[in-house]
């Protein structure tokens, strides 16, 4: 969520931080606002819309500077406007701050510096902070680094926050509690962004701010980074493996498109060096590394949001299928707050693609407590939850700029089904044919998705039959439900179109009323054990004179007769299915948006990485 760009050195900070803003873009936002400090100025430009509307406003301005912070807001707290959007001043116009996350306690801090005469220009708890650190340097007579660090004392929250004081030109200070923050280093200057996105074209040195540190960039200096009781903490330089090509659209018109037809490079690079040349052999470090421990748990609990959560579902019926483990999966955001039962013999799994998900991170801190071992599922390399576990597994599908997740879900899928075969070869679990069939065909996959892609136009043309609809049923059976929720969950997200998956049989059980001749269904019915029950599933909306869309597998003739529109899947095997039947969804969804002229790569309202609750 919103983007957080920063530079100093002896370059022209403004077009670096606008690059940089572009390639935050992604993560949704409403928002955007640059401070630059030119001698003895420190000038904010800020305006509501996107970059682009930045730039235009800039254009008489002066822009030039060689240390500046820019910022992309998504707004909790105060309407979209120019006034709310970041950077902030304080009062005095001394201090400018960006700022990723929410103060909690902003309206009790807000309230005793109104109550000492300070004065507020927006409706944001941003601004309280910049006002609150102004307040205390200003009393106590401070440097800004300690002022910064006695003011984020009183402060309860979450936060990213970079801070320009002019009176301090050549100084930038960032500090991180949960919001992530990444410093590049190059020579003789430094680089900040929420991700490492604005930073890879000019440096591959990152230093990834962990929680609870401060960062201190001056000109000249080394990099210093403290936490708020000034202790001078060690940082961990990273040598970053992302080229420029692979956060660039490379000539398809979205991140999106791009995304679900690299899905084939993808998991190949996800499986890669984890199954063997000769296809017979999974192998996951973290199976190796924690074999005992894994072996131990008597449960697993799948947390996850959103996308995630649909993959945590596939995950529950590999695992249970192979392993006969319980799984549970559950939202991480309702599983904070419950008072769930962990214990020590649990294995958790916390799953995200950007691994800064604050849900998930808060899921993964309260089932420490209990003792019970954490696994990572992400994809971004370096990001909080893969530091906050005891182990894991990337999925390595690159940067996913889309904020429909398409890749990372397919990713995640087949980590999720390496990790079951794995697990289930060392308890003893799976029978060595049924191994070696399903590591086999995991092997194939990537050869079946492109199959699958090759129907692209085909699946272009039949979106049109959807503009109109209102709302869209996706049904599914088995292993094909958690890839309904997922293909409604795409159309919903870019195209605004309402749609609910279902367990196929639960038609009956209620949504079966709002089948008439204008309702689009989309049903999964792949030939494998539920195919005679999903069948049916069908002729009970075709009675109903609903639209069946129904993706079969490759040479069926019976269900081809009865539904409306057919796509055609490579035939897999059943616990594989979800990798081939979701990417015609993607695509559905994909170019349903792109007919309804919406913003497939930042819809309305949505941020990439949720780092809020
Ligand atoms: N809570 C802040 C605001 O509403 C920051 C939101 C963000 O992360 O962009 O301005």
């Amino acid at each position: 969520m919103c983007g957080i760009v920063g530079y100093i050195g002896s370059r022209d900070a403004y077009p670096i931080l606008i690059k940089g803003l572009k390639r935050l873009e992604y993560r949704g936002y409403d928002s955007a606002g640059v401070a630059l400090i030119n001698n003895d100025d420190l000038n904010v430009y800020k305006t509501k819309g996107k970059v682009a509307d930045l730039e235009s406003f800039c254009e008489a301005k002066n822009i030039s500077g060689h240390v500046g912070i820019a910022h992309t807001r998504w707004a909790t707290h105060g309407e979209p406007s120019s006034v709310n959007a970041h950077p902030h001043y304080s009062e005095s116009k001394n201090l400018a701050i960006i700022h990723n996350g929410i103060i909690e306690n902003y309206a009790e801090i807000k309230n005793n510096l109104i109550a000492k005469g300070v004065k507020f220009r927006s409706d944001t708890d941003t601004e309280v902070l910049v006002q609150l650190i102004e307040y205390v340097q200003v009393k106590k007579n401070l440097d800004t680094l300690t002022a910064v660090q006695v003011a984020l004392h009183q402060v309860i929250g979450a936060y990213a926050i970079a801070l320009l004081d002019k009176r301090e030109p050549n100084q930038i200070i960032a500090a991180r509690k949960q919001s992530p923050l990444v410093v590049g280093i190059g020579e003789n200057e430094f680089f900040l962004g929420s991700d490492a996105s604005p930073i890879i074209e000019f440096t591959d040195k990152v230093v990834y701010l962990e929680d609870g540190s401060i960062a201190v960039m001056r000109l000249g200096e080394e990099l210093k980074v403290v936490n708020i009781l000034n202790r001078e903490l060690n940082p961990l330089v990273h040598t970053i493996d992302m080229n420029l090509g692979q956060i660039e659209k490379c000539g398809y018109p979205h991140f999106m498109l791009k995304e679900i037809f690299e899905q084939p490079e993808c998991l190949k690079n996800c499986m890669r060096g984890r199954i063997n040349a000769d296809a017979d052999q999974v192998t996951l470090s973290a199976v190796i590394d924690y074999k005992e421990r894994l072996l131990a748990a008597k449960r697993i609990i799948i947390v996850a949001c959103g996308t995630s959560w649909h993959a945590g579902l596939i995950g529950k019926q590999l695992i249970e299928t192979f392993c006969r483990i319980p799984v549970d999966v559950e939202y991480a955001s309702e599983f904070r707050y419950r008072n769930p039962v962990v214990t020590k013999d649990d294995l958790v799994i916390a799953m995200s693609q950007s691994g800064e998900t604050a849900d998930t991170l808060a899921a993964i801190e309260l089932a420490k407590r209990s003792g019970a071992l954490i696994y990572g599922i992400c994809n971004a390399v370096g990001s909080s939850i893969p530091r906050a576990t005891d182990t894991g597994s990337y999925i390595h599908v690159g940067p996913e700029i889309g904020v429909a997740s398409t890749k990372a879900f397919t990713g995640q899928v087949i980590v999720l089904a390496m990790l079951s075969l794995a697990l289930a070869k060392e308890k003893g679990t799976i029978d060595d044919q049924t191994y070696n069939a399903v590591v086999k065909e995991l092997s194939l996959i990537p050869d079946k998705m492109k199959e699958v892609l090759e129907q692209n136009d085909k699946i272009a043309d039949l979106s049109r039959i959807f503009t109109y609809a209102h709302n869209v049923i996706y049904l599914g059976r088995g292993y094909s439900y958690p890839v309904a929720l997922e293909g409604a969950l795409k159309l919903k997200e870019i195209s605004y179109i309402h749609a609910e998956g279902y367990p196929a049989a639960e038609m009956k059980h209620g949504p079966i009323a709002l089948v008439d001749s204008d309702m689009p269904v989309v049903v999964i019915a792949t030939h494998n054990a539920m195919y005679e029950k999903v069948l049916s599933n069908i002729q009970e909306i075709k009675a109903r004179k609903g639209r069946v869309i129904a993706l079969v597998t490759k040479g069926d003739e019976t269900i081809s007769r009865i539904a409306d529109e057919v796509i055609e899947l490579p035939k897999t095997l059943e616990c594989l299915e979800p990798l081939l039947a979701t990417i015609p969804l993607q695509l559905l969804a994909y170019h349903i948006a792109v007919c309804k002229d919406k913003n497939v790569d930042q819809p309305r309202n949505l941020a990439k990485s949720v780092t809020v609750e």
